[in-house]
């Protein structure tokens, strides 16, 4: 097959789709591989290490998309600056589309790729189960945010991170709370414990509860008992008394705490109001929230989506895509999950053609043939076909 990767359009975005390795991986195979001039210099990747690895250059943007069956991409399709096109318009009819689409906020997109019987596959919507581990990109991108959060808590606190004994006298640690330990939670638990720091967290979920201790965390314990837990060990969305109960409890340790990371979503829903404007004035003066799920709207009443702010003494950090800011491993990650994604849909053995019955294609699958086949996309977003 031929696959293109175009660059990224988005501003801000340093990823690349794919990394020359990958390349080399997918030539291996028997693909051809197009890739635009430049793609990779965000990522520190050149021109040269592509070709060397089996690419073909191609400088016009517009002749890349008519020349490949497929596509990779890392940014869900928008208006292209230069082609004042939209990108998802540009592929050939009938053609593959791998990558963040973000289809729930881009029906607009879901309806291209209908109308152009484009086959579409949606990195977010690989389920997260054993097998399909090395295509998670989404968990791939939660773990470098988790280690990222931190580190930014880390420059706008006011204090240092370890107990220190001097000359000078003693300093306590600073005590880090983090809410929610799925996959950034539990990454944010263990940088913030490799800086020295006290670290305390809260999940529904009480399987969590041996992780966070492994990692030398504390684990805050709510008394109330609600069936918080889906049967494949996700989160279920919380009644308000239980998120009631959990801003009490929380919020009783406020005092005593220096940052809070708030990691805490729910497949499919806006994520819990966890923190509200009150609790934020029961923090340290000087003290830092990270809010990771800013973009979905917030963890925290006052978050600004893509800002950093200061309220009552308190820096608030909702700072999106934080995987851009370590494009090197973000683009080796992504890269290998998007082709071990590529190379399970698509392969010798199944003679190139797609097995509905196999759950990840199922289910990472938004359109093929002018249909919408993710069940959840397509009971949530309207196409006028
Ligand atoms: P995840 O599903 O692995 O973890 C989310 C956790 O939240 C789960 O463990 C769940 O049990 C917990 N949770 C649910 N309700 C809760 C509640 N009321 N209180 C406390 N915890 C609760 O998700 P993830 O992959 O770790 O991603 C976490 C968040 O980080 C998401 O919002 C995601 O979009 C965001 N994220 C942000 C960036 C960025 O650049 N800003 C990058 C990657 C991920």
């Amino acid at each position: 097959m031929k696959i293109g990767i175009p660059k990224e359009i988005s501003k801000g975005e340093t990823r690349v789709a794919l990394s020359p390795n990958s390349v080399g991986t997918l030539v291996d195979q028997g693909h051809e591989v197009f890739i635009e001039t430049g793609a990779g210099e965000k990522s520190y990747l050149k021109d040269s290490q592509f070709e060397k690895s089996g690419a073909k250059l191609v400088k016009d943007v517009a002749q890349l998309y008519k020349s490949v069956d497929v596509l990779f991409k890392v940014q869900p399709p928008q208006i292209h600056p230069s082609l004042k096109k939209q990108e998802a318009e540009l592929l050939n009819e009938g053609s593959i589309y791998i990558g963040f689409i973000d289809p729930f906020s881009n029906p607009d997109i879901v309806e291209i790729f209908s109308k152009r019987q484009i086959t579409s596959f949606s990195m977010e919507l690989i389920p997260r189960i054993t097998r399909a581990q090395n295509m998670d990109a989404l968990s791939s991108m939660a773990t470098l945010a988790g280690i990222r959060a931190v580190i930014l808590a880390a420059e706008k606190l006011s204090k240092v991170f370890p107990l220190m004994m001097t000359a000078a006298g003693t300093l306590p640690p600073s005590t880090v709370f983090v809410l929610g330990a799925g996959v950034a939670g539990l990454q944010a638990i263990a940088t913030a414990k490799r800086l020295g720091a006290r670290v305390e967290a809260f999940d529904p979920r009480a399987a969590v509860k041996e992780q966070v201790q492994s990692l030398g965390a504390s684990f805050v314990e709510l008394e109330i008992t609600e069936d918080v837990e889906t049967e494949g060990g996700y989160a279920k969305e919380q009644s308000e008394e239980f998120l009631r109960k959990e801003r009490e409890v929380i919020g009783a340790r406020f005092p005593k705490i220096d940052i809070v990371i708030t990691t805490a979503q729910v497949f499919g829903k806006r994520p819990p109001i966890l923190i509200t404007e009150e609790m934020v004035k029961e923090l340290k003066p000087g003290s830092v929230i990270v809010d990771l799920a800013a973009e979905q709207g917030g963890n925290c009443e006052l978050t600004k989506a893509g800002s950093t702010i200061e309220k009552h003494g308190v820096t608030i950090i909702g700072e999106l895509n934080l995987p851009a800011s370590v494009p090197i491993p973000a683009s080796m990650m992504y890269s290998k999950n998007i082709t071990n994604l590529f190379t399970h849909l698509y392969n010798k053995e199944n003679n190139y053609t797609l097995d509905f019955e196999d759950e990840i294609t199922k289910g990472s699958c938004v359109t093929h043939n002018g249909e919408i086949v993710n069940e959840i996309v397509r009971n949530t977003v309207q196409v006028t076909n």
